[in-house]
């Protein structure tokens, strides 16, 4: 593969629908695993191979890769709650595991359930803005899920559902160890800091998850219903600037 070609998978036009999600899932963990690699070091690869010593990977990169590709063989198949019987995909998380950055929303949606990817709908176009708008690229930061499992309707997923699953979100923060964390809506705000007060109450200051800041903000999916909250989104997100500066 060339360096910096890119190469669009157009598997749903040549094999059916199921056929064509469950193949999806698995070139999405094969990325994962290829990402593992490139970061692990491995030379004799063309795809993008490093040209100097300054862009050589770091080794902690590698075994926060192996901590992740861990976490996520835990959880293929998994059926260890109800959102398994309504999900098309596993919706793992992506993006950098050397992100000093990692947001968590709630739980895939429609899209996201689809695509085995989060936040790829229309809320995931507004976070990529929001993400833009603070200086980075999508594949810069980590953006993951407490649930990994669409809900149906998409409905907020129940406190057993989230205490099912949110050790493995616990799992996958600590394997990147970011500098902030940014929750995305209450679920995840409540599920981060362990309490049940409304969002009003959660934004507007720096809170703490084992130690590593922690910013609650609105869900994009809000923002899209509420374009007047989108004022106090972008302060939220000025306080995460504010908090890589230091
Ligand atoms: S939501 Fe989490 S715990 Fe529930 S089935 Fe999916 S991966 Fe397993």
């Amino acid at each position: 593969m060339g360096q910096g070609r890119a190469v669009a998978c157009r598997c749903e036009e040549l094999i059916p629908d199921d056929m064509a999600h469950e193949l999806a899932g698995y070139l999405e963990r094969l990325r994962w695993i290829l990402w593992g690699y490139k970061t692990g070091g491995i030379r004799d690869w063309e795809y993008s191979p490093p040209k100097s010593e300054e862009e050589a990977p770091a080794p902690m990169a590698a075994q926060t890769v192996e901590r992740l590709l861990q976490i996520s063989s835990e959880l293929t198949g998994c059926t260890r709650c109800r959102l398994h019987s309504g999900r098309t995909n596993l919706v793992f998380g992506e993006g950098s595991a050397e992100s000093s950055l990692v947001f968590v929303g709630e739980g895939p949606g429609f899209d996201e359930d689809r695509q085995g990817r989060p936040f790829v709908g229309r809320a995931g176009k507004l976070l990529d803005k929001m993400i833009l708008a603070i200086g980075f690229d999508r594949e810069e930061v980590y953006i993951c899920n407490v649930v990994k499992c669409r809900p149906p309707e998409n409905r907020t997923p129940h406190p057993d559902e989230t205490a099912t699953c949110s050790p493995f979100l616990f799992r996958q923060i600590e394997a990147i160890s970011p500098r902030v964390i940014c929750a995305l809506g209450v679920s995840a705000a409540q599920t981060l800091l362990g309490n049940s007060r409304p969002i009003s109450q959660l934004r507007g200051k720096v809170q703490f998850w084992r130690g590593i800041p922690l910013i609650c903000t609105y869900h994009p999916a809000y923002l899209l219903r509420s374009p007047s909250q989108k004022a106090a989104a972008w302060q939220d997100l000025k306080e995460v600037i504010k908090l890589l500066r230091t």
